[in-house]
């Protein structure tokens, strides 16, 4: 599908960094959107659309407690600037510890890829059991990105066991009881994304998949010898 990729102007002052693009077929009618995909889930259920937009475009939160531990969220493509021009924005990485720059470092992602996680985790969420159907032109406009949708079709990214859409709005000490999960925590883009349960995307941390399962294999053999 080709989009349509016009500004969109926002009042956020890392716009110069990256303008905001339409996310709208070519030729649409009507005005621009950089989420037209969410514009359902933002009616039905505004928590997971929030989620979604925040978990494809943001680093992620962290219990950052001090003003000099450093930004609690950032946009991710913002991760790719150097520190003088991060500090042109009025981001001083040198400020930051070793630790938490690395992190955020870790999670910079360019906006093209930040646009394709969104639209391939609205398509997964979309397909968990229990979760709205969407509209027929969401329909239409994610499948033409991923494939056909069919509901039970989505499964936790680390067990593989199936997700249910009410993991969302089960949150504990504000967290979901479901995660926006990676297959390499290292990479952010649409091929190695994907939901997880919350203790699922906890217990794999750091480690890609493959790792992880090797990890536990080698704890399994272990035990079992032992
Ligand atoms: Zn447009
Ligand atoms: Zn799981």
């Amino acid at each position: 599908m080709e989009l349509c990729l016009q500004r969109i102007r926002s009042t956020s002052r890392f716009d110069n960094a990256q303008h905001r693009l339409c996310q709208m077929p070519k030729g649409h009618d009507g005005k621009h959107d950089e989420f037209p995909y969410l514009r359902h889930l933002l009616k039905t259920n505004p928590t997971v659309a929030a989620k979604i937009k925040r978990d494809s475009t943001m680093t992620t939160g962290a219990a950052w407690k001090s003003e000099d531990a450093g930004p609690n969220r950032i946009l991710r493509w913002m991760m790719l600037l150097s520190d003088e021009e991060l500090l042109e924005y009025g981001v001083n990485m040198v400020a930051l510890s070793a630790q938490v720059v690395a992190k955020l470092r870790e999670k910079a992602a360019n906006y093209e890829s930040c646009m394709r996680v969104a639209r391939k985790l609205t398509w997964l969420a979309y397909q968990m059991p229990g979760a709205p159907v969407p509209l027929e032109p969401i329909r239409i406009y994610l499948e033409d990105f991923y494939g056909s949708m069919n509901v039970h079709s989505t499964y936790c990214l680390v067990c593989r066991l199936p997700l249910h859409f009410d993991l969302f709005a089960n949150a504990r000490r504000g967290k979901a009881d479901v995660e926006t999960a990676h297959s390499n925590p290292r990479i952010h883009d649409d091929s190695n994304v994907g939901f997880a349960h919350r203790e699922c995307n906890i217990a794999q941390g750091a480690k890609t998949l493959p790792e992880f399962y090797a990890w536990i294999e080698a704890i399994l053999d272990r035990v079992k010898a032992d």
